[in-house]
């Protein structure tokens, strides 16, 4: 393209942005939040127990006690995780709180396999990029160093992360989240999951396997879970994984159900240390989660319900971002098959001014560099595009905008080129 041809669309796109701007927008695509029309799917669970508070299995759920949780609703997670009833437990409303209570544990005290607490040293995190903000968080918070590992459409970079762990028992931790994984949709293959598993690693190195999107599926079935704990058992690494998942976009975010799955020895260690904390958790939502969901099969009908209501709007996103920047070739973007996000990545040295551009338009998008360690992302490149909660109208005018945006920014570094 010629210069005068590229200033000449860079003209077209600034008419087009200050028509945005002009709009006085206010839209929002910041957060993956289910929207009002999905929440309303379980409604019905704010009536129940009602009267009917004591479990199948006997337990008065208003009274104190039970640390691992109602067994019918370990019965459906277990399943749900293909971790077992046994290997897995119910929790509180918040599966990223038990992430953090479990580095917390471990920097205070280790865990089962280790000769010295976490915090007695430094410890770094290997952290799959562009990844999940808030798991980030966690590990900045404690000091922990972060190591980028590029993720693949099939998972982690198993051969990056076996040169870095055979060298340096320093490495304690990984995140990943393992289905549609947030923000790129993608899910960890059988085989890499198995070479993760088998890998030479320090005894206390714990893989942290964030099942959350585990059963989000946009198609006619999501993925058959991995038996991962089965799998490390196998590699002979029992203690290697823990599982990490609950009912926030199934049932209601922040007032749903967190699951942990793990091998006894982790879960034995788990409880002890929780135990501290709390004497249990609320078994009264727990128990309204039971007779909701019922099975792990009426959590499958239950999200053919949510997909109904989402898979437009990612349908939607998608065509915009094709209609808009297919041509152009300047930007790429993940077709999730489940999950909450599309991953957008504009030109490199772009994501930054993109996002400031949207911003001014009324358009809020996820701050620059969110999806990776410190909030630094290496290429300036990442855009995490969260389309469940605004509506279809608005998700339409502001996903235009994005790519407005988006556009605008490549022109300028184009001819700055020139
Ligand atoms: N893990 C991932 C990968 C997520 O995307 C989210 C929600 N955005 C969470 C955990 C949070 O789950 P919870 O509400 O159970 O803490």
């Amino acid at each position: 393209m010629s210069v005068e041809e590229l200033r000449t669309i860079r003209t077209d796109l600034q008419k087009r942005y200050d028509a945005l701007c002009a709009a006085g927008l206010k839209l929002d695509l910041t957060r993956g939040k289910p929207g009002a029309d999905q929440l309303d799917l379980s409604a019905p669970m704010l009536s129940l127990p009602g009267d009917d508070y004591i479990s199948p299995s006997g337990t008065d759920c208003r009274n104190y006690g039970g640390v691992t949780g109602l067994p019918e609703l370990r019965a459906i997670f277990g399943e749900m995780f293909a971790t077992g009833a046994e290997r897995t437990i119910a929790l509180g409303n918040a599966s990223l709180q038990v992430m953090h209570d479990i580095i917390v544990f471990s920097l205070l005290h280790g865990n089962v396999d280790s000769e010295k607490p976490w915090g007695a040293q430094p410890i770094k995190f290997l952290c799959p990029v562009p990844g999940y903000d808030r798991h980030f968080g966690i590990t900045e918070k404690y000091g922990i160093e972060m190591i980028n590992i590029a993720m693949n459409p099939n998972g982690p970079d198993v051969d990056a992360c076996a040169q870095l762990l055979a060298d340096d028992p320093s490495i304690k931790g990984m995140w990943l989240v393992p289905t549609y994984s947030n923000p790129t949709g993608y899910t960890v293959t059988d085989d890499v999951a198995r070479r993760l598993l088998a890998l030479d690693a320090a005894a206390d190195f714990r893989v942290f396997w964030d099942n959350a999107y585990a059963v989000h599926t946009l198609v006619d079935a999501a993925p058959a879970p991995l038996p991962i704990l089965d799998m490390a058992e196998e590699a002979g690494h029992q203690n290697r994984v823990y599982v990490f998942g609950s009912t926030s976009k199934i049932t209601f975010a922040g007032a749903g159900v967190a699951a942990l799955a793990s091998s006894q020895a982790n879960l034995d260690w788990f409880t002890r240390n929780i135990s501290a904390a709390t004497i249990g958790p609320d078994k009264i939502n727990q128990l309204r989660h039971v007779q909701f969901l019922r099975d792990a099969d009426g959590v499958r009908a239950h999200m053919a319900r949510h997909r109904e209501i989402i898979a437009p709007k990612f349908q939607l996103v998608l065509d915009i971002l094709e209609d808009r920047m297919g041509d152009a070739k300047i930007a790429s973007w993940t077709s999730p098959e489940g999950g909450y996000f599309i991953s957008l990545d504009v030109v490199d040295g772009t994501a930054a001014r993109t996002i400031a551009l949207a911003k001014d338009a009324g358009i809020a998008l996820t701050a620059a560099g969110s999806a990776f360690p410190y909030k630094t992302d290496p290429h300036d490149r990442n855009i995490r595009i969260a389309p469940t909660f605004p509506t279809t109208d608005e998700l339409r005018t502001a996903m235009d905008g994005v790519a407005t945006c988006a556009l605008l920014s490549a022109t300028e570094v184009l001819l700055d080129a020139q």
